[in-house]
């Protein structure tokens, strides 16, 4: 297998910590027999300062012809006083419409040793693992009408799907859900909007497609709650664009650190893979920034690009072990320090590249 992989780092730790999640990557790749080969884009910041645009079209046309696009993050203070459509952002935001990628993937799960690091009970969150699919292109983000009328005081938005819209995003989490616990959770509001009923009735037909998985429905608002209370109970989260960025959010205190979390947006003409943290201005070129999102992103490029499954696991294993034998970046460094060996983001990307290495040879031999 050869995989095509555009990398568009862009600012801030964003080329940092996509040096080691690539590294990683073409590590457990050619380990295997397989080939990552990478072209590097520019977006945001610097493709303004450079190219004038945070999303040059070179760069437009390399991630549409690619198999698979890796973004690091985007933004910083230097580009905050911009209009917000010329802004780096605006590159991201560009480029996540063109690719057309409808169903967000993020995980949250907790790993023990960074227990310490939520503000959830250990006995809580512990053995936590959950999967959100979130519907990325409609709801009311993209809903019409849509106005603030500033002469009247009025201000409105749409809250739109199609039962087509559903569909394709269900049938993805079912689909996840037959490779995970056969469980899927619906989330949705039904009990009071129009939306929410179409919602449930278009998942409860797809559920028909899948009759190994089995469906429970939830509404957002007790969600929001069992997700804190009781989150080992729930494996795919699905839901739509509203809902899933808010629970999707909440969750992320299960980990404990944003530098652990990464994401997948699949579904449309190429898959997108980037870690959920920004560009962190106020580490950036420091040593300072955790790569595991990015790496942990990079298992997701290999399950969902690549069909590697085996390979994907096992850098999620790597990750896991290298934080059991006590290594940290400063940002999980909480707690006793004298029980961490405090790693820099090349130094944790080397841990994770041997210990992968090391788990490779074994299946092998
Ligand atoms: P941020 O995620 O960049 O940082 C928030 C805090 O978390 C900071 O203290 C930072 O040091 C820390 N942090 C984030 N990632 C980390 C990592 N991997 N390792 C260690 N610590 C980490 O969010 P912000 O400060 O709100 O935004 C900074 C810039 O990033 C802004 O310009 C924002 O617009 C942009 N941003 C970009 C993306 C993206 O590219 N997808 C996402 C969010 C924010």
């Amino acid at each position: 297998m050869k995989l095509n992989l555009l990398v568009v780092a862009g600012d801030g730790i964003g080329p940092e910590v996509t040096r080691e999640a690539v590294s990683v990557m073409q590590t457990v790749a050619s380990a295997s027999g397989h080939e990552i080969s990478v072209t590097e884009k520019r977006i945001g910041g610097i493709a303004i300062d450079t190219d004038g645009t945070p999303l040059p079209a070179d760069t437009l046309e390399a991630a549409l012809a690619s198999d698979a696009v890796f973004l690091g993050a985007v933004g910083g203070t230097k580009w905050n006083a911009l209009p917000p459509n010329t802004r780096p952002e605006a590159g991201l935001l560009q480029l996540r419409s063109a690719l057309g990628g409808f169903a967000n993937l993020r995980p949250a799960f907790a790993i023990k040793e960074l227990a310490v690091n939520s503000p959830l009970k250990v006995e809580v969150i512990e053995g936590a693992d959950i999967l959100f699919v979130r519907e990325l292109l409609g709801g009311l983000y993209f809903g019409s009408p849509r106005e603030w009328n500033k002469q009247t005081g009025e201000a409105w938005n749409t809250m739109r799907y199609t039962r087509d819209e559903i569909v394709r995003v269900a049938r993805i989490a079912f689909q996840i859900a037959q490779k995970r616990s056969k469980k899927l959770t619906s989330v949705d509001k039904a009990n009071v909007l129009e939306v929410s009923q179409l919602w449930r009735a278009t998942v409860n037909e797809v559920a028909a497609e899948f009759p190994d998985v089995t469906l429970e429905h939830q509404l957002v608002d007790s969600m929001a709650m069992l997700l804190m209370s009781c989150p080992r109970n729930y494996d795919v989260v699905l839901t739509e664009n509203l809902f899933g960025d808010i629970l999707s959010d909440e969750s992320a205190v299960i980990t404990g650190s944003l530098g652990m979390l990464p994401s997948a947006t699949i579904g449309g003409k190429v898959n997108l893979y980037e870690p959920i943290h920004g560009s962190a201005p106020d580490i950036a070129g420091k040593g300072l920034a955790n790569p595991l999102g990015a790496i942990l992103t990079g298992a997701l490029v290999l399950r969902h690009s690549a069909g590697l499954e085996a390979e994907a696991q096992a850098i999620e294993t790597a990750v896991r072990k290298v934080l059991e034998a006590g290594y940290r970046t400063a940002d999980l460094a909480r707690g006793n320090t004298t029980d961490f060996k405090v790693l820099s983001t090349t130094e944790m990307g080397k841990q994770v590249r041997e210990t992968v290495s090391t788990l490779l040879s074994a299946q092998v031999s």
